[in-house]
């Protein structure tokens, strides 16, 4: 068979070799046909049954959950149980057999049908995820109606054949990626999925290459075809030759290499060739993820993104976590750090993370009631918050950080309710650090257009490139249809980034990046030339960064970075960004 290549979108690192693992196309395709009047409630009572096996099977995953589990996991499988006891999901379908005697497979998928209509209609990327989220549900009912759920992937790969599979799948579940998790898979790739998609994000979490976006990948690709995940470079290599394996092997065996020298830079700290020594601090999304944090080397927590306490919750937790809750998460992050620094940031729920899946604004969710804006249209919650986070500063050193600010207003009521906070501390006997620093996430162009109001009033910032990016360039990050405009190193980023950084320094107060951006070892040597000093990332990525800050002569890229500053022609930049990446000192 003659080898061919598919480009994709890359969500995670490494080189992966293994042999294709088809997973069973859709199962939306069902036998149609009419049941007898006299067997209609029998038909009814059938689904009834499979969608009752599959909460259950949502549930066991859920409490099965490894306590090393990503993060995001268990607010999908929440998700999905949310979708199966909607009435439009569990409910409908039954009327359809009732009414038209559809058998309860026919009857399933003719009310998917009707749903994802009305997801296309909307025209929201939100809701299109979500829409991609009922087809998931509905397939494991059909599964378990057709009698197929054994043959979902969790199954296989147990024995040593499977010992190199290589997943292969139009999309894959949160559920079932993490039934993948136990068994011997070494990297998937999907037909669909963003670089935020679901499976982008627990790929990530999980370390595992992936690429994702490939179009029809799992149409051109056969059970147990020979393929490489370059997950780097976002490429799929079908069918290689004995000669391509070879060259990937040792590039694979290099990369293990690298990554075991790296961990023994675990305590040296990032300072540069010529003396001067970068921050690189973690990023974290719940208090056990600060042990990855410790572990990576890491100077401290740049951004604990406290919104995935509040997210997820099931069963007698559906209530948002009490003071005392937060508090001893927040607590439990600060001790392991040891002291050293540990960020909170401030609740930020809305768009792409609702507290709930009636808590969105349809419309046009990433413009909407989020972060900030949500706090203090709820000041009760965000007390709560402060409070709590506010107890744990008694225990270590700890930064308040306010995501999405883009007002005065916003900055004044942020730091009246953090003063209101500490009064009420105070006046109830209960220890805090009253030094506690403050700062303001840049991610709005707003702020970066008005860093006088911010750098005044506030201790610190902290750039959201995510967002920063997103709201500049004015496309929805979570779409992959926009995904190719998603450009870190367009002019107005660089400037908007430069503007912050300068602002800061002449203030004198520290500015981070705690956005993708930071922990993109394409970018770090321009961004530590352009004056950052302090980079929070995800673990995982922290030591290849501190070795290419190690390696690198920031006075001798400065002047590089300037002409990149100064440059408007995108392929140029890349050339000088290539350049400098390349550059050897002596
Ligand atoms: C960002 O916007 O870059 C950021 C760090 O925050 P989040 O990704 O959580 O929006
Ligand atoms: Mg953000």
């Amino acid at each position: 068979m003659a080898s061919f290549t598919l480009q994709g979108i890359p969500v995670s690192r490494g080189i992966t070799i293994g042999r294709a693992h088809l997973l069973r196309p859709a199962a939306m395709d069902v036998k149609h046909y009419l049941v007898a009047q006299e067997q209609v409630e029998a038909e009814v009572v059938r689904l009834q049954k499979a969608i009752a096996q599959v909460q259950l099977e949502l549930q066991t995953i859920w409490s099965d959950l490894p306590t090393d589990a990503p993060t995001e996991l268990g607010a999908f499988l929440d998700v999905h149980a949310l979708i199966l006891s909607d009435p439009m999901v569990s409910e409908a379908p039954l009327d359809i057999i009732r009414t038209r005697h559809y058998n309860a497979e026919w009857a399933l998928v003719t009310q998917v049908d009707v749903l994802s209509a009305q997801f296309d209609e909307i025209e929201d990327e939100y809701l299109r995820e979500r829409k991609a989220d009922i087809q998931q549900v509905a397939e494991r009912v059909l599964k378990v109606l057709t009698g197929t759920a054994d043959q979902l992937p969790h199954v296989i790969g147990v024995d040593e054949r499977n010992a190199n599979m290589i997943v292969v799948a139009k999309d894959i579940s949160p559920a079932d990626m993490m039934q993948f998790r136990d068994v011997a898979f070494t990297g998937f790739v999907t037909d669909e999925g963003g670089p935020n998609s679901h499976t982008a994000i627990v790929s990530r979490s999980l370390g595992i290459p992936a690429v994702v976006g490939l179009g029809n990948a799992s149409h051109l690709i056969v059970q147990d075809d020979w393929l490489i995940i370059d997950s780097d470079a976002g490429v799929v290599i079908v069918a290689p030759s004995p000669l391509v394996i070879a060259q990937y092997r040792d590039r694979q065996a290099a990369l293990l290499k690298a990554r075991k020298k790296l961990h023994k830079l675990k305590k040296t700290p990032a300072v540069s060739l010529d003396g001067i020594e970068v921050s690189l601090l973690a990023n974290i999304e719940l208090p056990e993820d600060a042990h990855a944090a410790m572990e990576s080397g890491a100077s401290g927590v740049g951004l604990f993104r406290s919104e995935f306490l509040f997210m997820g919750r099931t069963g007698v937790e559906t209530q948002l976590p009490s003071e005392e809750e937060q508090f001893l998460a927040y607590r439990q992050a600060v001790q392991t750090m040891k002291g050293k620094p540990v960020t909170i940031r401030t609740l930020d729920v809305g768009a792409d993370k609702p507290l709930d899946h009636n808590d969105h604004n349809i419309l046009n969710p990433a413009l909407g009631l989020r972060a900030i804006r949500y706090c203090l249209k709820e000041p009760q919650i965000f007390l709560t918050q402060l409070r709590a986070i506010l107890r744990a500063s008694a225990f270590g050193s700890v930064h308040i950080l306010i995501p999405m600010i883009a007002h005065a207003f916003e900055i004044d009521q942020s730091l009246a309710m953090i003063q209101q906070a500490k009064d009420e501390l105070r006046a109830e006997g209960i220890a805090f650090d009253d030094a506690v620093p403050v700062g303001a996430m840049i991610e709005i162009p707003a702020a970066a257009l008005s860093l006088p109001m911010f750098v005044k009033r506030l201790d610190f910032l902290s750039i959201g490139t995510n967002d920063l990016i997103q709201y500049t360039l004015a496309i929805d990050r979570a779409d992959h249809e926009v995904a190719h405009l998603y450009n870190d190193t367009h002019p107005a980023i660089l400037q908007l980034l430069d503007m912050t950084v300068s602002a800061a320094n002449k203030a004198n107060i520290p500015v981070a990046i705690c956005g993708g951006m930071a922990g993109d070892i394409k970018l770090t040597r321009l961004l530590i030339a352009m004056g950052f000093r302090e980079l929070s990332m995800p673990s995982a990525l922290l030591p290849e960064i501190k070795q290419e800050i190690l390696n690198s002569n920031i006075a001798q890229l400065e002047p590089i970075a300037k002409k990149i500053l100064r440059t408007y022609d995108p392929r140029l930049v890349q050339e000088m960004l290539r350049g400098m990446q390349g550059q050897q000192f002596t």
